[in-house]
């Protein structure tokens, strides 16, 4: 078969979710009259007018390109300054920056890890963790999901001197988080060293927002701590943080980080406010908590397939590729924009709504939301009558 035939096969299987929904927005939660419950902007930083002037002026005083790698001349003062930032609030040593969290994953893991290592990842881990430990030629086993025991089994069969236990600090299709005491217990155990990637929990969580692991635990328990700045941060980028020997081997070697141009200065800028605001205004957490604990009641009285979550990730298990469809179609109607998430992103069987919260949400926005899954629960109703 050619292989364009052979492409245009995968792509009508795939049934790409692009497809169904528009691939451009406006701006705000309010889009075109859609509001978003898809996105990760979980604080609305990533429209607050404060982060928007600070890039303005990033990119007036810095200009619009780093230029170069970071190694070369791209890392200017303002990712100094950002670095150090990083650094401090999340109780390190140093931070080192990447120009998206796929790339901080993959450069992590494949300087950390090679042929002698092997990497113990939990089953629900990012994508990118996945692809950074087949970068880096390790062996990788996966043990389920926050399983203690299947990870202590599979690291007991280990012969492998050199061990690294990768995980999640909140799961993105799921919600719910490591249990990051366990894990630091188990790879001590294991002399392996622990990596969380805490990308959808700085923040959200943690003294000031620093996250699931942040200040609550230190370079002892968790030496490798990866977050990312396109999510609650609400601008670009990713960070790996810890002790300043770990930093300096990854600045040298993770050729994600060598070989790239350095994040744009005025991202740094804009990611500097974003910062102060996450640390001054823990206003904005507040609200979103209050608005996670709003959706989950009214959720459970509609009798919704709920998850365990206290996170903004708010995903409605609904099982068939089919009825997820439908159900994001419905909502789409009525205005409202989720995730239809299928496999390969899920398991087989576990397609789902992924609903995400917002502190830019308002009361009004989320019973709107209520009223749509109401709508998609009797359409299916009537179609079962
Ligand atoms: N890690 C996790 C857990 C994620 O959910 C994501 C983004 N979906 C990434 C890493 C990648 O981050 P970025 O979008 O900055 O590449």
């Amino acid at each position: 078969m050619p292989v364009s035939d052979a492409w245009h096969q995968r792509l009508a299987q795939a049934r790409l979710s692009r497809q169904q929904t528009q691939r451009w927005r406006t701006r705000g939660v309010v889009a075109a009259g859609t509001l978003d419950f898809a996105g990760n902007d979980y604080l609305g930083l990533a429209q607050d007018p404060r982060v928007s002037e600070a890039q303005a002026e990033g990119a007036r005083r810095f200009g619009s390109g780093a230029g170069a790698s970071h190694l070369v001349s791209g890392h200017l003062e303002i990712h100094e300054a950002l670095e150090n930032a990083l650094a401090r609030w999340t109780g390190r040593q140093r931070a080192l920056l990447f120009s998206t969290g796929y790339m901080a994953n993959l450069g992590v893991l494949q300087a950390l890890a090679n042929a002698d290592t092997a990497i113990f990842q939990d089953r629900l881990n990012h994508a990118s963790l996945l692809d950074g430990a087949t970068l880096s030629g390790a062996r990788s086993r996966r043990f389920h999901h926050r399983d203690a025991n299947d990870l202590n089994r599979l690291m007991d069969r280990s012969q492998c001197s050199h061990k690294l236990v990768v995980s999640d600090g909140v799961f993105s299709m799921d919600g719910d988080g490591a249990d990051i005491a366990t894990l630091a217990q188990v790879s001590q155990r294991h002399r392996a060293w622990l990596m969380i990637d805490d990308a959808h929990g700085v923040g959200v969580l943690g003294d000031n927002g620093s996250g699931c692991v942040g200040t609550r635990w230190g370079s002892a328990d968790v030496p490798v701590l990866v977050g990312t700045l396109g999510k609650a941060l609400g601008t670009a980028g990713a960070f790996v943080a810890g002790d300043a020997a770990l930093i300096e081997h990854i600045t040298q070697f993770a050729r994600s980080y060598v070989y790239t141009t350095a994040q744009p200065p005025s991202i740094a800028a804009a990611t500097l406010k974003a910062l102060e605001i996450v640390q001054g205004e823990p206003e904005h957490r507040d609200h979103l908590n209050a608005n996670i604990a709003y959706f989950r009641r009214g959720a459970l009285q509609l009798g919704l397939p709920l998850s365990t979550s206290t996170t903004p990730i708010q995903p409605l298990l609904l099982g068939s590729e089919d009825r997820t469809l439908g159900w994001a179609a419905t909502l789409a109607k009525h205005g409202l924009q989720v995730g239809a998430i299928r496999p390969p992103t899920v398991p087989n069987g576990e397609a789902r709504l992924r609903i995400t919260l917002s502190a830019r949400h308002g009361r009004r926005d989320i019973d709107r939301l209520l009223e749509g899954l109401n709508a998609c629960q009797r359409a299916e109703a009537t179609c079962h009558a």
